[in-house]
């Protein structure tokens, strides 16, 4: 693995070219603000009349539908939702200057071709490896989140170190940006989020909360030990890794830990992370979430519906109600 910073940036690569950053979420707008500070042309992409267009108005931006904002960038970056990049590369495509590059900060729509961009394109990833949010405040604070960076398509025999300049122009060089490839970011980014990061830790966390509660404890009780505090062992794990949770918890909570955590994680977990992982491959997940969103996504609706109204959720926010710092 290759890891850049802001001294392997070529300064003539992106100098002077309009960049346009279509959407303004959570990515587009920390990358929009960190590119014109780092001194670049920024134009907002963006549907008239949509949500965010008037947030990034009123932060100084000059505001475009997307077809019109891609008009002689250099660099389009599609900081739109995932689902709606197919449609909006097609709204754009005939707009596109010969030879532009091409921005994702995720691979899915590139490495499951429901994008095909045109042959003399770049097509380039930028990933942070955080929220837009952490993007900002750390561009702000003088430093930067690391990122993944990737090349499908190198049409301009450039395209490497122009990602690497829009790398720097977010702020990333500085937390350092190191190389991928479209398949490995899009593979591991799903299944960390299915198998550990939204799905895993969160089955857990209820299924925790209802074995305790399905035997007699308080719902309060038991929602302050399988939910609350949780983010106390993850600042942990963040800052230190295991080593430093062990030393921050009981003896007692490490023996328990070490002796009944490879029982509730076990080796039938551990099978059906490999299935999951190989849906992922295979493309058979790619198929289904696309297929649900062009089918009005009632599935997905449903199950949101269930997840939400589980019963640590009513406990959880009577609780919290009380904790004050969290009303900021
Ligand atoms: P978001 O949902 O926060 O922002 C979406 C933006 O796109 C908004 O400005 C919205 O108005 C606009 N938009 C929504 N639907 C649209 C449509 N149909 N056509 C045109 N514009 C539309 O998105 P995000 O979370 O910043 O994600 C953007 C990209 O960044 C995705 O590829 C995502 O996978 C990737 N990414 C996100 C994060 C993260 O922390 N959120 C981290 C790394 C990578
Ligand atoms: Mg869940």
């Amino acid at each position: 693995m290759q890891l850049y910073t802001e001294a392997d940036v070529q300064a003539d690569a992106l100098r002077g070219e309009r960049l346009a950053v279509l959407g303004y979420g959570s990515q587009g707008r920390a990358h929009a603000m960190n590119l014109r500070d780092s001194g670049f042309d920024v134009v907002v992409g963006l549907r008239p009349g949509g949500a965010t267009s008037a947030k990034a108005q009123r932060d100084g931006f000059e505001v475009l539908a997307p077809a019109e904002a891609v008009k002689g960038a250099g660099l389009v970056a599609f900081l739109v939702p995932d689902m709606a990049q197919g449609q909006l590369y097609k709204d754009i495509e005939n707009g596109l200057g010969q030879g532009c590059t091409l921005l994702f900060a995720h691979g899915f729509n590139i490495h499951y071709k429901q994008i095909t961009p045109r042959a003399d394109l770049d097509v380039v990833l930028i990933a942070p490896k955080g929220p837009g949010d952490l993007v900002r405040r750390q561009y702000e604070a003088g430093r930067g989140v690391p990122c993944l960076m990737a090349v499908a398509q190198d049409a301009s025999g450039r395209a490497e170190a122009r990602a690497l300049a829009y790398a720097n122009g977010i702020g990333g060089t500085r937390g350092g940006v190191l190389t991928t490839t479209f398949a490995e970011e899009t593979e591991t980014d799903l299944f960390g989020e299915q198998a550990v990061l939204c799905g895993g830790l969160t089955e857990l966390i209820v299924r925790g909360f209802e074995t305790l509660v399905e035997a007699g404890y308080q719902p309060e009780v038991a929602y302050f030990e399988c939910m609350h505090e949780v983010k106390l062992i993850v600042d942990l794990l963040h800052e230190g890794g295991l080593r430093k949770m062990h030393e921050f918890v009981s003896e007692t909570a490490k023996f328990g830990d070490l002796t009944r955590g490879p029982r509730i994680v076990d080796a039938h977990v551990k099978e059906s992370m490999r299935t999951v992982l190989k849906e992922i491959q295979n493309g058979q997940f790619a198929d289904e979430w696309v297929k649900e969103n062009q089918t009005g996504l009632e599935n997905y609706k449903r199950l949101l519906d269930e997840d939400l109204s589980n019963p640590i959720e009513k406990v959880g926010r009577e609780l919290r109600g009380r904790m004050s710092w969290l009303q900021e």
